[in-house]
Formats: structure tokens, sequence, C-alpha cells
């Protein structure tokens, strides 16, 4: 379950050193010591030198159940279409205590992230597109290649929304993907089950508004317009459980958003840096700058307004590079407007939500993660139907490396009872 969070651990670090002291004073007792571990319940104290820390305020993925009753956020992408080492392109990954998870965007950079989170495959095989902007989609091929190769059973489900024309649209968008990756499919579907490598499109209208587009397992998510570059942007609500999670993807401050995101549990919205950033750090003309952090997408202060409007339980501002130069900016550009519970995101930020109460953290994962099977196994030896993609030509170039593999390969054989593989 949820930690307690950072305002409790605050109160609860004044009361027990307040406490602690008061214990010093006096008598030290079996009394004085249960206060002081009650007073520290947010976290609780190192008991011995050899001991350890009950809590680090941080979530280490995979170490913690999820309640039946519970929700939890991770962002695994909050920048911008640049790409940079610290922070990727926008991805939410929602997880339900009914055991469903989907994922929201995956934009450029965002797989590393998403897979630092050892989860299987298997349980991460839908995504829903706001648009189709790199910066959102811009990581699908390695969750649909990296996925198919590590132990996804299934067909990888993408929701998107329609465009004005057709060729705008997200099914046209994924014919195209197959097209591009048309080498990457064929080649892996000589030894790979073909099921996973296959990708279910759900195209809805991007005009609906409040339109359900996703209803199952007591999960419902509904979209509405969003304003931004073209039409074909759209932005979702979640809700389950009497949780409603909000993510507007890009978009300009509109009505939809206003109505349909209203008292959401967790909103995440897009707000820019302020345009001076996009001038000082980001190489943009000024007026291109000024268009484009206050036309195209939302900007600090107007972000202050709709959560003004909204009042969810919290507010998530992510979409810009948030480091020293922008973040006070931002900060003090939303709070000119708007005085609620917030998080300015970056990558790896966790958000709990319970009856109890909205937590934020950070993950902290391991930099070298591997793939984890899950609990079904893709088909195996049952590969695609396609002629061999190597040729006779290219297979005479081969040189003879069987006399220094013969004993390692022969070791491998023996132990996964492998029948010898034809010869090319
Ligand atoms: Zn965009
Ligand atoms: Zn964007």
């Amino acid at each position: 379950m949820a930690k307690k969070n950072r305002g409790i651990f605050a109160i609860a670090m004044t009361l027990s050193i307040g406490l602690a002291l008061g214990a010093y004073v006096g008598t030290v007792g079996v009394e004085n010591i249960s206060l002081i571990e009650e007073a520290q319940a947010a976290g609780g104290p190192v008991k011995s030198p050899t001991g350890v820390a009950e809590d680090r305020y941080v979530y280490y993925p995979g170490t913690e159940e999820l309640g039946p009753d519970e929700m939890r956020v991770i962002a695994c992408g909050t920048g911008m279409p640049a790409a940079r080492h610290g922070q990727a392109a926008t991805c939410f990954l929602v997880e339900l205590g009914n055991g469903d998870k989907f994922l929201f965007d995956i934009g450029t950079g965002s797989m590393a992230n998403v897979a630092a989170l050892m989860i299987p495959y298997d349980f991460l095989d839908k995504v829903f597109l706001s648009h189709l902007h790199t910066d959102h989609w811009g990581d699908f091929d390695a969750l649909w290649a990296g996925g198919w190769t590590a132990g996804r059973a299934e067909a990888l489900k993408i929701w998107g929304p329609s465009g004005a024309v057709p060729e705008m649209g997200t099914q046209a968008a994924i014919d195209g993907f197959m097209k591009t990756f048309h080498w990457d499919y064929i080649t892996r579907l000589q030894k790979l089950d073909p099921t996973a490598g296959k990708i279910e499109v759900t195209e809805f209208d991007y005009k609906g508004e409040n339109q359900v587009v996703y209803q199952e397992n007591g999960v419902t998510i509904r979209s509405w317009p969003a304003i931004h570059s073209g039409d074909g942007s759209v932005s979702y609500a979640l809700e389950w459980n009497d949780y409603k999670f909000v993510f507007g993807g890009d978009t300009f401050p509109n009505k939809w958003f206003i109505e349909h995101a209203k008292d959401a549990d967790l909103a995440v919205h897009e707000c820019m840096m302020l345009p001076g950033g996009g001038v000082e750090f980001y190489n943009q003309a000024p007026p291109v700058a000024l268009y484009v952090f206050t036309q195209i997408h939302t900007s600090p202060q107007a972000f202050g307004k709709i959560m003004s409007a909204v009042t969810p339980r919290h507010a998530v501002a992510y979409h810009f590079f948030n480091e020293e130069g922008t973040r006070y900016g931002v900060y003090e550009g939303i709070r000119e407007v708007y005085d609620g519970p917030l998080s300015l995101a970056t990558d790896m930020m966790v958000w709990n939500v319970t009856r109890e109460g909205v937590t934020e953290r950070m993950a902290v994962a391991t930099e070298e993660a591997w793939s984890v099977p899950g609990p079904r196994k893709p088909p195996a030896g049952k590969p695609g139907q396609v002629p061999p993609q190597i040729t006779d030509w290219i297979n005479a170039g081969k040189w003879d490396v069987s006399d220094v593999e013969a004993g390692m390969v022969g070791d491998f054989m023996k132990k996964y009872d492998i029948k010898p593989p034809k010869k090319h």
C-alpha cells in the first residue's frame, strides 16, 4: 500500500524530533520508545547499526504489492521532442489494483523507463495515444519489437484518434508503421510466433466528447478532443473503482478538459516552461517560442487556471525539461493562479492513489533491467511461415567458427535437450 505522503512525513519528523528530545531529557523508558516509533510511522527508525531503514521514501519497482483498491501511476516520460538523457518524452503508466495496466503515450526514449520497472511485457499490451507527434509515440517500436522478442504472448493493442482525413488517423499511422518496419517484422517472423508481432488498432472519432473508447473489467476509458497543432489530438479519462485518472496529452486549454476532467483524483496536463526558456534553452526564435509555448501548448499560468477550475485531488504538470533553469518559473507561474496539490513531473515520479490520499515519490530502478517472465509463455517453436530471408549468396560468405564454438554449443544443446539445427 501507499506510504504516507511527504507532508505527513514532515509533520511526523517534527513531532518525532520533539518527542525524541522529550524522551531524552526524561527517563528513557518503554513508554517513551513506543511514542517515538509511532511518531515516526511515516518511515520508522533504524533500530540498530546493522538494521534496515524501513522506508526510504522511494519506490523500488516490483517490491510493493498494489492494493486491490489502489491505483499507481508512474511517469515514464515527461519531457520534450528533443531527446535528453535525463528525461524521456511523454509516457504515463497506470497500474490498477485489479491487475490491469495501461500506457498513455509512449514518447521518444520512454521505453527505457518502462523497461526499468521490470514488468512482464505480457502485462504491457495496451497503449492509448493522445496524438501522433513523435514525442508521444516515438518509442512504440521499442515496445512492439522489444516486447515481442522478450516474452509478450499476445498482440499489442493500441487505441488512438482518427484525424480530419483518414491518412491523419491512428490506423493509417500503424499501417505505415508496419510498412516502415516490414524488414524487422519479416525477419523476426522466421523464429518468433506471429501472434505477438501483430498490432490491433482501435481508431475512434477524435471529435467524440467524453465518449467511451474502452470498457472492460470494471475500467472505463473516455476521450474528448484536444486543441493542438491539428485535428486528431485527444485527452483521456480512465475511471475505475471510483478513481479517475485524467491524461490531457498535448493541448491548448479547452472547454472539454474543464468539463470532463472535473474532480479527477490525478489530473495530468501538459505545462510548458515559460517562453523565455524556449529562447534561452531550446534554440527557438522569440516569436516561435511565444506561439508554440502559449498557443500550441499550455503555459504555467494557463495550467494554473485549468487546475483551479478542475480541482483535482492532485495535479501533475509535465512536458518541459524539469531542471534548475526552468522549474522555478513554471512553479511560480502556476502558483500565481493555483494553490492546490501539485507535482512538477519528471521521469520515474510515482503516485499512489488511495482513499486516504495521493502520494508522490520517485522510483529508483536499476540501470540494467532485464525483461521479466510473466505467467504466460509465448508459444514456442511455431514461428511465422515465411521463407528464409537469407539467400545462398549471403550464406556462402559465412566463415567457419564451429571448431571454437563446438564445446559451448554442445553443452547448451545438452542442457536444453535441443536437436542439431539444420545446416543452411
Ligand atoms: Zn504534440
Ligand atoms: Zn508533446
